[in-house]
């Protein structure tokens, strides 16, 4: 039976009453969508066994993907794992608030629903101040995966949340679209050294700052193989896909340009996904993610783009390859799996 999903609004004059009924819920065991300054998050008290279970099914998540904890301070977490290394506080303060999240080895009032029967738990302190203002009123910890059906582009805006969840949660916070863009950075303090498991919107370069001895996981860039554990279970998932079949170009601007034109002739419908100034050279049909090299707006625009894809219905796409450097490797990350790991280099 659908539910009724309440819009709930943000404005000056509606944003106290909404972040009280938004409490209400989440003390009640439903499900509140929540603005992050990464993506869209579908947020359930995370103590609440029942209320976590709600998300899996909202979602169609896999049982073993396990969940970040979202939490007002570190205050908070600390009760919520077993202790906080050195470099892990380090990260804490330089990173939080922001698109930051540890794995560390859970306590015991973490139910197993949440870390997907792993002895670890993800944790973060998300800077948007909607959701801070909803951590404080309810006094809760949120397990909260992006909002968006399991599978498809992770939602950047609470029009994306509505349109894969109308109907199957109780309520949506309808802030502003996410700064970021892209899920938060994960890594885990509970192997040595820690692991980057997840690139996001902190870098490698930022991270190396605090944990000089970190390793890559090597998920980040390939394909998992069948049958091979994970650290981190949502690598091994199909992520991110449009309906649209994209393939990532390896390339500079001009030979990018070269190759779609070429491809053009035989199908003038095929999308480019690239940079502003391919615009001139290209034309349409493409959707521009800012200028060469920005990859901070290149995080910004990706996931929209790949819903705005099938609403054009786009049957296939060339997306350029951001830089790694930076922010371009979480967009080089995401680009992969949105692809399944089909690249061109030319
Ligand atoms: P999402 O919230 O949808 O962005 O997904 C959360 C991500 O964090 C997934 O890729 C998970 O695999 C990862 N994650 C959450 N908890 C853990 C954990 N305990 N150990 C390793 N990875 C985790
Ligand atoms: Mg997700």
């Amino acid at each position: 039976m659908p539910m009724l999903t309440k819009q709930l609004s943000v404005s000056h004059e509606h944003l106290d009453a909404s972040i009280q009924t938004a409490a209400q819920i989440l003390k009640n065991g439903g499900l509140v969508a929540i603005p992050t300054e990464t993506v869209y998050g579908l947020a359930a008290n995370a103590l609440d066994e029942e209320a976590v279970k709600k998300i899996f099914s909202a979602k169609g998540r896999p049982q073993d993907n396990p969940l970040i904890v979202h939490a007002s301070s570190l205050k908070v977490i600390e009760k919520l794992v077993k202790e906080i290394p050195p470099a892990a506080k380090k990260c804490a303060e330089a990173f939080w608030p922001g698109p930051f999240t540890m794995v560390l080895p859970k306590s015991d009032i973490i139910p197993n629903t949440v870390c997907a029967g792993l002895d670890t738990v993800a944790v973060r302190i998300p800077k948007n101040n909607i959701t801070q203002k909803l951590l404080a009123a309810s006094q809760l910890v949120l397990a909260a995966p992006s909002a968006n059906i399991s599978g498809s582009p992770s939602p950047t805006t609470f029009e994306h949340v509505l349109n894969d969840l109308d109907g199957k949660i109780d309520a949506v916070l309808m802030g502003e679209r996410c700064a970021v863009g892209v899920e938060s950075t994960v890594v885990t303090f509970a192997t040595n050294p820690p692991r980057l498991l997840r690139p996001g919107g902190i870098t490698i370069e930022q991270l190396r700052e605090f944990i000089p001895d970190l390793v890559i996981d090597k998920a980040i860039f390939s394909e998992p193989k069948k049958n091979v554990a994970v650290a981190s279970p949502g690598m091994k998932y199909k992520h991110y896909s449009p309906k649209a079949k994209i393939i990532v170009v390896e390339a500079d601007r001009e030979s990018f340009e070269t190759f779609v034109s070429e491809q053009r002739k035989v199908d003038p419908n095929i999308f480019a996904l690239c940079f502003d100034e391919s615009n001139n050279r290209l034309g349409q049909p493409l959707i521009c993610c800012g200028q060469t090299n920005d990859s901070i707006s290149y995080a910004a625009r990706l996931f929209d783009a790949l819903r705005e894809l099938d609403l054009r219905g786009c049957k296939l796409c060339y997306a350029i390859s951001p830089g790694k450097q930076g922010v371009g490797l979480a967009v080089y990350n995401r680009l992969l799996r949105a692809a399944a790991f089909e690249v061109i280099s030319l």
